[in-house]
């Protein structure tokens, strides 16, 4: 691990067996916004991207709405291996792999973490949390005991089977924007500005 890659891990069982490939992060080293979602899916395992398949579309497309492009952001998972049958991360894999998402925090050090869904919410928040009710809300994690401040949204895939939630998730990705100071205006990508 370079503070942002995992080269080789064994630590999972059943993980290395459902997994092709690890999938690391994408996205600049020092972005501002930080997104973490649960982990690789069949497509991402395929090609070793995160968000690749129809949840990274329905991210992009929230993203460009808020006038902010892919390679704005940073995107992580909060395992980095495809978990058999697209179950949930075990709690013991969460905890498996807890040190490289700390790490890959610390390391980009972003303005921003936003969650994608309740298994990162709670894994970042270390409680319980409602993230439709919660979705929009910005609240403090503690990285390595360090004070982060972690913004709670649905996971893109909750838009794809209930309509209702796909306003929910495009205002969250614009509060984003809004808390970073991109995207206002024009519609077109201004963090790279910055
Ligand atoms: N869903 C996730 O949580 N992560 C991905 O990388 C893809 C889909």
């Amino acid at each position: 691990m370079d503070g942002l890659e995992v080269d080789s891990c064994e630590r999972c069982p059943a993980l290395c067996e459902s997994r092709s490939r690890i999938v690391n992060g994408d996205g600049p080293d020092d972005a501002e916004l930080l997104f973490v979602g649960e982990g690789p899916g069949e497509n991402e395992d395929e090609t070793g991207e995160p968000f690749i398949g129809r949840s990274g579309t329905v991210l992009d497309d929230a993203l460009r709405d808020a006038g902010l492009g892919r390679e704005d952001i940073r995107i992580t998972n909060c395992v980095r291996c495809h978990p058999p049958d697209n179950r949930d991360p075990h709690a013991d894999e969460l905890a498996n792999c807890r040190e490289f998402l700390e790490q890959e925090i610390t390391t980009a050090d972003p303005e921003l973490v936003v969650t994608l869904g309740k298994v990162p919410t709670e894994h970042l928040l270390g409680r319980d949390a409602r993230v439709t009710e919660e979705a929009g809300s910005i609240e403090e994690a503690r990285i390595d005991g360090t004070p982060q401040r972690v913004l709670v949204c649905v996971h893109p895939a909750a838009s794809l089977y209930d309509a209702s939630q796909k306003e929910t998730f495009t205002e969250t990705i614009a509060t984003a924007a809004s808390v970073v100071g991109a995207g206002e205006g024009d519609g077109q990508s201004r963090l790279g500005g910055f």
